[in-house]
């Protein structure tokens, strides 16, 4: 058993009563507990930014690019232990934990460039003898809420950036896997980031509730589920906060007649299982193109599903790791029951595939159906699970309409060799990141992040260039200077 605290201004501190429970996903029993912050460990936590913002804010560039470069070696040097955290806690496979640290220390390295972006901006003579030039201040002490399927990857996309720009922080992580963020504050403060620059509270409702509504935080990042993502939203702006919340997704990808099946099924294969399928730019929709293409690609993925090896996600070989909780399983494994009794065709049930020494863990298979409608629940929520839904429709139009009318607009794919049909494709898709012939479209650090609809709240997109117009205010200054101290010329 283990126990997971704060961290709040360079300590590890345990100030509450509350405790929830922390699972092994592949034995499906207790491991642990982590502690639940309240709202006067929110209070701690905060002022402890607030304090560290006086002087980090007046840090040059070069002296926080220095401590981010040390920072990013380390995670480099501890990539693997990193990974090895997150597989425990959350499940998925050593293989893709270690992609995921990979994918947050890239935002690091962006973060390490950051003084060229912050220099701003001059104009000479806006005025007769009247100079003009803005400058990017930072906001305070912001938030970062994020989710249990990236426990490293999020965090890292949120406050190296803000630190970066002269902000202080604190981050609250998904209490169902919180180690992870410890390890990732350890690793900054061995950098040589001065305590109370980023801090750590951990919790559920109750503290997240504390910090979206403490009268000294400027700014909440957030990511998670839609319905909690408008909440955070609301809450944080309407107490005056700046906010962006990210939240769910229903990925489509369509695949046109004229498409390599063999390549596309390959792809379809690992964006709808891969990390158990819970990644919000996962492809849970295949929108078939013809009913040709519909049953060559459903051939196709029911034979790779059947050679997916599911297991500990530690065990070499294995490729699908457990779900997170059993309370997630059930829910995903509610959805594959409604999708029988809504009267989709279910060609793989996965959902009672366990490794047989682990029968208790929160492991399933993949599963695929074929004949959704778009009238039906598991097209219309997101089952966050490895569950594949394929529609049938007739023409690339019928495709569009369904994704553009869709409430989510995350991310989206399409295979196809028509350079005009992609470009179409492209152009008229409602939907904030876009893939032609490549299934998961994350953006790389210096782009951004960002889907459109209800997969987010706000008007601005995560790390990259739309971070640093996040974490930063613009100030524009118009200056000039009166003739008078002519005799000392
Ligand atoms: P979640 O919404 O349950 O939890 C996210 C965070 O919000 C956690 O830190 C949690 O403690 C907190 N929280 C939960 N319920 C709350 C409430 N009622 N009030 C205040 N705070 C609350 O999400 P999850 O299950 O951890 O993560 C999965 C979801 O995240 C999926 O919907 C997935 O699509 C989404 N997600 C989105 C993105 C994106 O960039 N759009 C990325 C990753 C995950």
């Amino acid at each position: 058993m283990y126990e997971v605290t704060n961290f709040i201004n360079g300590k590890k501190i345990t100030l509450t009563e509350r405790k929830l429970d922390l699972f092994n996903p592949v034995s499906g029993e207790i491991s642990g507990h982590v502690h639940v912050a309240n709202a006067k460990t929110v209070d701690l936590a905060v002022q402890a930014a607030k304090e560290a913002f006086s002087s980090w804010s007046q840090t040059t560039p070069a002296q926080r690019t220095k401590i981010l470069f040390q920072y990013k070696y380390l995670l480099d040097a501890q990539k693997e232990n990193i990974a090895k955290i997150i597989t425990q806690e959350h499940g998925k496979t050593l293989s893709e934990a270690m992609g995921s640290v990979q994918r947050g220390i890239d935002v690091v390295n962006f973060a390490c460039g950051l003084s060229n972006s912050l220099k701003g901006s001059y104009a000479s003579q806006v005025g007769t003898g009247v100079d003009s030039y803005s400058l990017h201040q930072p906001l305070g002490v912001c938030v970062g809420i994020t989710p249990f399927n990236f426990p490293a990857m999020i965090p890292l996309w949120m406050f190296p950036m803000a630190i970066a720009c002269g902000n202080t922080f604190v981050v609250k992580p998904s209490e169902k896997d919180p180690s992870c963020a410890m390890r990732l504050v350890e690793l900054i403060k061995e950098a040589g980031l001065p305590d109370g620059v980023v801090n750590v509270v951990h919790g559920d409702k109750e503290t997240v509730d504390a910090l979206i509504t403490h009268k000294d935080v400027k700014a909440v990042s957030f990511v998670g589920s839609s319905a909690v993502a408008e909440y955070v939203h609301h809450t944080a702006i309407s107490h005056g906060k700046r906010a962006q919340a990210f939240g769910g997704a229903k990925n489509h990808c369509v695949v046109m007649p004229d498409a390599d099946l063999d390549q596309a099924a390959d792809a379809l294969v690992t964006a709808g299982y891969d990390c158990a399928g819970e990644r919000c730019m996962a492809i849970s929709v295949v929108l078939a193109v013809g009913d040709e293409v519909a049953d060559q690609l459903i051939e196709k993925i029911k034979h790779k599903i059947s050679k997916i090896k599911i297991g500990p996600g530690m065990e070499t070989g294995v490729q699908m790791g457990p779900l997170i909780t059993k309370q997630h399983w059930e829910k995903v494994k509610s959805y594959i029951e409604l999708g029988k009794q809504e009267g989709a065709k279910l060609v793989v049930d996965g959902s009672n595939d366990k490794p047989k020494d682990y029968k208790e863990g929160f492991f399933m298979g993949a599963s695929l159906f074929d004949h959704v409608k778009p009238t039906m629940r598991i097209y219309r929520e997101e089952i966050f699970g490895p569950v594949l839904s394929v529609v049938r429709v007739p023409d690339f139009h019928t495709a569009l309409t369904l994704i553009n009318e869709h409430e989510y607009g995350n991310g989206t794919a399409i295979f196809t060799r028509d350079g005009y049909i992609a470009h179409t494709f492209m152009e008229k898709v409602q939907v904030g990141m876009v893939g032609i012939n490549v299934p998961v479209p994350v953006p790389v650090a210096y782009m951004s992040f960002g889907g459109w609809k209800r997969s987010i709240f706000a008007d601005i997109g995560m790390y990259g260039q739309e971070s640093i117009r996040f974490y930063t205010k613009l100030k524009t200054v118009t200056q000039r200077w009166m003739p008078g101290g002519e005799k000392w010329m």
